[in-house]
């Protein structure tokens, strides 16, 4: 029986690989109509979430994993730094607020933080939410007291992928095991912060890998907050510089997939929108993406730059969803924004003005 529609407003965890699988064998149009009918019972519709992520500690990485340009292990040219200080930090986070994000994401390249940069890293919090932005970490593993030293300081969201399934992991990361990533989201949760947790596709897995990985997010007993599904960007000197590529369509059904077990998260299309075309990127959108990371800059490979991706979304009709609270928390909220976003639709012809 399909009961992926049946109720969408309830949140289900208990989502099997071979339910997942049969969503993957669905007729493309068919999947395309029920993700994006998920999509509008809990989201505005056209609104799209922008964060910018910035490298606070570029390279040297203990950590192999193999798709990864920063891991030490590497030989990808890359030039390693030390910790940003954070006036450098403050500064990017101002240019990104003035060109529209809501969201400042800082990664650093560790195994885990250390206590000596824990005093930097709290301050950075403090000086991005002063700015009014949404603040983001990621860091690597985090124990209960570093997650709770990080969201007293006000950290709103942390992420921490788990970017494949159990039974594929091994294959990717050897360093660090899937249980260690479960037990810092657990930190992460029980310190009070939302989750960010996501995967990336075309590392060479199977079909049921990546339903695997959707099992394993949604069936979390509170589903993250913000699911990035990141597609795999091939750099030269790392190890998958040579795997297959996977189709756009098996990335596009991967996101609707997504969209329709975790109807309240924000789906962020993250690493690989660079390769794709609009259309592309269009049809992540209507599958249910509604974040998207902007700037130049993803870590370390190109992103779409700001300008390309406002004229997209001008193509698109789609707005900047400004702060709210979000992903909603309650049902109450959800419709005060569909309200809201009703009321925008009656002067659509304007819906673009924000872009400007
Ligand atoms: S993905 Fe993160 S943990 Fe893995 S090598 Fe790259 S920077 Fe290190």
């Amino acid at each position: 029986m399909d009961n992926t529609l049946s109720n969408t407003s309830s949140i289900r965890h208990d989502w099997t690989v071979k339910e997942v699988n049969d969503l993957f064998a669905m007729p493309f149009m068919d999947l395309m109509f029920k993700a994006q009918t998920v999509h509008r019972q809990h989201f505005p519709h056209n609104e799209v979430q922008v964060s910018t992520l910035l490298s606070i500690k570029t390279g040297a990485c203990p950590e192999d994993c193999k798709y990864c340009p920063q891991s030490a292990r590497y030989d990808t040219g890359l030039e390693k730094e030390t910790l940003m200080e954070v006036e450098k930090v403050i500064k990017a986070a101002k240019e990104a607020k003035a060109t529209g994000s809501t969201r400042f994401c800082m990664g650093a390249a560790w195994k885990n933080p250390k206590q000596r940069d824990m005093p930097y890293l709290v301050e950075m919090i403090k000086e991005v939410k002063s700015l009014g932005l949404e603040s983001c970490m990621t860091l690597g593993s985090l124990d209960d007291q570093q997650a709770q030293q990080l969201s007293n300081a006000g950290l709103d969201y942390y992420n921490h992928n788990l970017d494949t399934s159990p039974e594929y992991y091994g294959e990717i990361i050897t360093t660090r095991s899937y249980q260690e990533r479960l037990d810092t989201l657990d930190n992460v949760r029980s310190a009070g912060m939302k989750v960010c947790s996501g995967g990336i596709v075309g590392l060479g897995e199977e079909g049921k890998d990546r339903s695997g990985l959707l099992v394993q997010l949604a069936n979390m007993p509170v589903q993250p907050e913000s699911v990035p599904i990141n597609k795999l960007v091939k750099v030269k000197g790392t190890p998958l510089d040579n795997v297959e590529d996977l189709d756009n369509f098996e990335f596009i059904k991967t996101i609707a997939i997504a969209r329709i077990l975790m109807p309240k998260s924000h789906v962020r299309l993250s690493a690989g929108r660079e390769d794709m075309s609009e259309q592309t990127q269009a049809l992540c959108f209507m599958a249910g993406a509604n974040s998207i990371f902007y700037g130049c800059k993803l870590l370390t490979t190109a992103n779409p730059d700001e300008n390309s991706d406002m004229l997209l979304f001008k193509k698109l009709g789609i707005n900047k969803e400004e702060i709210h609270n979000s992903p909603y928390e309650t049902e109450k909220q959800v419709d005060a924004a569909i309200i809201r976003h009703a009321e925008k639709d009656e002067l659509f012809y304007d819906a673009t003005s924000k872009l400007n």
